[in-house]
């Protein structure tokens, strides 16, 4: 099958760009290597250095014909989108849509990978399940649940068939300091660099931390089953960053220091997703267990893989 990945130069893209050829399809990877490495690409897949909001990225859709697009090119700073609520609407949105436009042209599925981290109120119950109020705090987390709408809205209109993925923490090699895992990036680097971790507040807070693999075989079950919807793909599981800390310092350096600091305006105090419904329609549920995912992970950044 003929599938495009949109950031597939990216963390989580590379690794369902390796799933994808590894299954034999035809790749198509479209980045702006803005956060994305070349590193990154396989070779088996063919590269296309193109922004998504580019008059030439939908005519490539056009010209080329996917029968699939994983859109996983993104703003995906929930930092940035504070600073820069235009550009974040610029690409998670106008980008988005010009990716729309283009795959109604020439009927392409749309598998999109959105937010359960940063989408959903923050007077939930946890796990939160997919139908818990959307009340993102953040504009990183206004434009992927803006995007989820405009997916709704040409579905109704056009036809044009979806699933939405909502990611909790993604972690696992290859990630950078900058997504909803960020923190294991960051405290994997310091701790290599002999450096102390700041943690904000008592460390007591929890994310819902899933491993790069689990989520890259969660955008394949979508492919496969066809099933229309919105999947939360989390564990459910609750990990403080206290023991984020320490599961890297065990691997990487047991000397590793931290420091709590005051802790920061509008972090969430608690996080984790209610998958039950990926597990039913998808057949999809967690393989990695955190203890093993961070290993593996400490493992990545010290043979220099976050270089
Ligand atoms: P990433 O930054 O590694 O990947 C995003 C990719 O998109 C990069 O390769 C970047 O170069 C590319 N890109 C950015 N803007 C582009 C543009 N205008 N045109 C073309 N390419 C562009 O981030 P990631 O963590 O792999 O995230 C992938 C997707 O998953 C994003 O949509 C993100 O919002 C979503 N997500 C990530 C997490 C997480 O914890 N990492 C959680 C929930 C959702």
């Amino acid at each position: 099958m003929r599938i495009l990945v949109t950031g597939g130069a990216g963390f989580i893209g590379s690794h369902l760009v390796d799933s994808l050829v590894e299954r034999g399809d035809e790749v198509l990877v479209v980045d702006d290597l803005s956060s994305g490495e070349e590193r990154f690409l396989n070779p088996k897949a063919s590269f296309h250095r193109l922004d998504i909001r580019s008059p030439e990225f939908g005519t490539l859709v056009r010209t080329e014909k996917p029968a699939a697009i994983h859109h996983l090119a993104a703003q995906m700073s929930v930092s940035r989108s504070v600073r820069e609520p235009l550009f974040d609407a610029d690409v998670n949105v106008m980008g988005g849509l010009n990716l729309l436009l283009a795959a109604r042209d020439v009927n392409a599925r749309v598998i999109f990978s959105s937010t359960g981290g940063a989408i959903y109120g923050t007077d939930e119950g946890l796990p939160i399940p997919e139908t818990a109020e959307t009340w993102p705090v953040s504009m990183y987390g206004v434009s992927k649940l803006a995007f989820e709408h405009y997916l709704f809205a040409f579905r109704e209109q056009f036809g044009l068939s979806h699933t939405i993925l909502r990611y909790s923490n993604v972690y696992g090699p290859r990630q950078n300091p900058h997504g909803e895992a960020g923190v294991v990036a960051i405290f994997a680097l310091r701790i290599l660099a002999g450096q102390v971790c700041a943690i904000h507040g008592t460390g007591r807070d929890t994310r819902d931390y899933v491993h790069v693999a689990d989520v890259a075989r969660a955008n394949v079950l979508a492919l496969e089953r066809e099933v229309p919807g919105i999947f939360n793909i989390g564990t459910g599981r609750e990990t403080s960053t206290n023991t984020i800390f320490s599961l890297l310092s065990e691997n990487l350096d047991p000397a590793a220091r931290a420091e709590h600091g005051p802790p920061r305006a509008g972090d969430l105090a608690a996080s984790a997703l209610d998958c039950a419904r990926a597990g039913q329609a998808l057949g999809w549920e967690p393989g990695v267990q955190i203890e093993a995912g961070i290993a593996e992970t400490a493992e990545w950044f010290r043979l220099g893989g976050g270089r």
